[in-house]
């Protein structure tokens, strides 16, 4: 009997959860985990997760458990804060019927302790406050360092350690250097008690000159919303010239005046979103600030042992809400690719690109254009924006296009189809 193969993962996000999970499950390979933080921790606030995503995750086992703890949202309203509602926008309904899962928002929190328990049941250690340093590559083996003077060897080695990777840096190309998308955004989760019925059950956004202001339930009880604002954000500029730094005092302010920011906005408006949008920001204690970075296409995603998932990629702008489902298509893929026996690493890395490079590449283009709706817009060009918005989503609902698929066949991908 050939021995087990040993990987080793770097980051305890999404991506190296699922690989753990799936390469450990499904082809019996030794994993550990390497994380960066002390101990679980996510950024904050709730994402989104389309049919294709949830499609994979079911897969695993999973589904159950994310639907105990988040919402699943079928619709997004559009509104005007001058000229009341606009559309309603069908999220996924097409892809559901096609698939069989819907779209569930669910704070990241939770999305972590589902992967996390099931690692955990599994008995795949995970260990955390590692920074790696190094990697060396020998015909037969992989070989980390770490920060603390230990190392670990195996026979591959799975970067997926989100955006700023250092596995990609330190090792499988250093020349891809993520790229501000001039977009940033404040968020938030709040108890969702007394807010109207309209912001407990389905997705509300609201577009304004200065960016556009969402909320969305994020909990099966409905008991919580989540609400981001995000808009068109310029580079800050340092004292010290140190572009962290900068992003750091932009940060701060951010976070000191964002209720200022959007009393602001809301101030131009009318009506009773006026009011209940004021509500929302007065009820928020915790704020957080991201400033959106993505990652160039093109590059290297591979070496002779080490290949790179998720963000450590390909991370996109959010706007097409698929940086979790891209992970676990990759994940499935590569799990996949390395149960045929036949296969070496080389052929095996290089069949995941070949078929992972023109999918990220559409969804990456179609994220960038999404976030062109967070661009400042003259008074003049949001009535424009809000009219054609009323007249595209009017057409397409009466003309019930939703049932031809258009704009959500992206959403029925199955990674698990593609020819291999
Ligand atoms: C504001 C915002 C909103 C988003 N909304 C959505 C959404 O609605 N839907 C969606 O699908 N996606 C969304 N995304 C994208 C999504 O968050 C990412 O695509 C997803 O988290 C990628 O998972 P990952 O595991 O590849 O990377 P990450 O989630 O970044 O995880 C990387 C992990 O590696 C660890 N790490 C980093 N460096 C090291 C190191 N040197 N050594 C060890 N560990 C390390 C990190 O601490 C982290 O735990 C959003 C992103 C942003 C910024």
């Amino acid at each position: 009997m050939p021995a087990q193969k040993k990987a080793i993962i770097i980051g305890a996000g999404p991506a190296g959860l699922a690989a753990a999970l799936q390469l450990h499950r499904n082809n019996n390979i030794a994993i550990t985990v390497y994380e960066l933080r002390p101990e679980p921790t996510t950024m904050g606030g709730a994402i989104g997760i389309f049919p294709n995503g949830m499609r994979l995750l079911h897969r695993m086992g999973l589904y159950e458990a994310l639907l105990a703890r988040g919402s699943c949202v079928t619709h997004m309203e559009i509104h005007s804060l001058q000229n009341g509602d606009i559309a309603k926008v069908d999220m996924a309904s097409w892809a559901h019927q096609q698939t069989g899962f819907g779209y569930l928002r669910i704070c990241r929190r939770d999305l972590q302790d589902v992967l996390l328990t099931a690692v955990a049941e599994e008995r795949i250690p995970v260990s955390y406050n590692k920074r790696i340093v190094s990697v060396t590559e020998s015909p037969t083996n992989v070989t980390v360092t770490f920060s603390d003077g230990s190392t670990d060897t195996a026979d591959m080695l799975i970067g997926c350690d989100g955006l700023h990777s250092s596995v990609r840096r330190l090792h499988v190309d250093p020349s891809i250097v993520p790229e501000y998308s001039g977009i940033a955004g404040t968020q938030s989760i709040i108890q969702s008690s007394n807010l109207p019925d309209a912001l407990r059950t389905q997705a509300n956004a609201f577009m304004t000159c200065n960016g556009l202001l969402v909320t969305m339930p994020c909990s099966a009880s409905g008991d919580k919303l989540f609400w981001f604002f995000s808009r068109e954000t310029p580079i800050p500029h340092s004292e010290s010239g140190n572009a962290r730094d900068g992003w750091e005092e932009r940060r701060q302010r951010e976070v000191a005046e964002y209720k200022d920011t959007i009393h602001n906005i809301l101030d131009t408006g009318k009506g009773e979103w006026r009011e209940t949008l004021t509500e929302l920001v007065n009820r928020t204690k915790f704020i957080g600030f991201y400033p959106v970075f993505r990652l160039p296409l093109g590059g290297k995603w591979s070496t002779s042992r080490t290949v790179l998932l998720g963000d450590a990629a390909h991370a996109m702008q959010p706007h097409a809400g698929q940086g979790v489902s891209m992970a676990l298509e990759d994940v499935f893929l590569l799990s996949r690719l390395l149960r045929d026996p036949e296969r070496s690493l080389d052929d095996v890395f290089a069949q995941y690109e070949a078929i992972r490079r023109p999918r990220i590449m559409a969804i990456s283009t179609l994220a960038t254009k999404n976030g062109k709706a967070r661009r400042d817009v003259s008074p003049w060009k949001l009535r424009m924006k809000e009219y054609m918005a009323w007249a595209t989503y009017g057409l397409y609902n009466r003309l019930g296009l939703e049932s031809w698929g258009i704009r959500q066949q992206h959403l029925v991908y199955d990674i698990d189809e593609v020819m291999i």
